[in-house]
């Protein structure tokens, strides 16, 4: 049997999100980095090491900035790739993070738990449609027939069909002084 995909369920309370990335490298770290890079679409390096009794792992992800600086991400992914697995398996979190980046401006936050957050919204969406005005839209929806808008984060889909669509558009007319409905 030939094994070239990976899928990856994230279930979270009812919510199931599912991807499918095809498999590249050689081991389970290589997968998950490929699949965070093509998924996620941010660049991500991802270390795991075992022993008998425990998996420890590091995760870096090159976040979106205003300035974006590739050299900054290759220089902490090279550092971030010398990590070993007795320091992975052995270390406190905040020894590892100032022995692997010591030359770096390092701030360590208090822990949090983590739980998944997207600031995606109908109302936010609505923002986005409006700026793109009426004829684009309508020329969309005539093309396609309905306007899907997916969220990259969280795969939540927002479906826009011709009652959507007017009813932003009467909103927007309405919003505006000294129109007439
Ligand atoms: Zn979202």
């Amino acid at each position: 049997m030939n094994f070239n995909k990976l899928v990856m369920t994230l279930t979270h309370e009812q919510e199931r999100y599912q991807g499918i990335v095809d498999l590249c490298g050689h081991t389970l770290s290589d997968f998950l980095q490929a699949y965070l890079s093509q998924s996620e679409q941010l660049p991500s390096c991802l270390k795991l090491f075992t022993n008998q009794h425990r998996v420890a792992g590091i995760l870096i992800q090159k976040l979106p900035a205003e300035i974006d600086d590739d050299d900054d991400w290759h220089r902490i992914e090279l550092l971030t790739q010398t990590i070993t697995a007795q320091e992975m398996l052995n270390l406190s979190v905040a020894e590892i993070i100032t022995r692997l980046y010591h030359q770096e401006d390092v701030r360590i936050y208090e822990q949090k738990p983590v739980t998944f957050k997207c600031s995606c919204s109908r109302d936010r969406i609505d923002n986005v449609l409006e700026t793109m005005g009426r004829d684009s839209m309508l020329d969309l929806l005539e093309e396609k027939g309905v306007v899907n808008v997916d969220c990259e984060f969280c795969n939540l889909s927002y479906q826009y069909k011709q009652a959507e669509i007017d009813k932003l558009f009467i909103n927007h007319i309405a919003d505006e002084p000294g129109s007439i409905q």
